[in-house]
């Protein structure tokens, strides 16, 4: 299930053409992992901190702070499996999504 809310007050005449996004800069205030059907699981303690994952993930839903990388940031993740496929320890698995 989704927890997406629709304000009805919005009619197709208050949008742009295609439902295109024309303001620069504001991908953030889209969540768009909502539609993930697979989800990946951090598993701390196999975690090596070696950063492979960080910069291989299309969405930037690995966090890090202070040199360490945190829990995925669900708001973005697709569940596309990047991540996990290159962590050379096993330290992220995918399971299926349940919402
Ligand atoms: S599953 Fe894909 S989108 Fe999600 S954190 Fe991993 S690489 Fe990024
Ligand atoms: S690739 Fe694996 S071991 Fe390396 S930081 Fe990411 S989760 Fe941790």
């Amino acid at each position: 299930m989704s927890n997406i809310k629709i304000d009805e007050t919005i009619s197709w005449r208050d949008i742009t053409p295609g439902g295109d996004i024309v303001a620069k800069g504001n991908s953030v205030e889209f969540k768009t992992g909502d539609w993930r059907t697979m989800r990946p699981v951090f598993k701390e303690d196999k975690c090596k901190q070696c950063m492979l994952c960080c910069p291989t993930c299309p969405d930037m839903s690995i966090p890090v702070k202070d040199g360490k990388r945190l829990d995925f940031n669900f708001d973005h993740c697709k569940g596309c499996g990047i991540c996990a496929a290159v962590c050379p320890f096993d330290a992220i698995e995918m399971v299926k999504e349940e919402k």
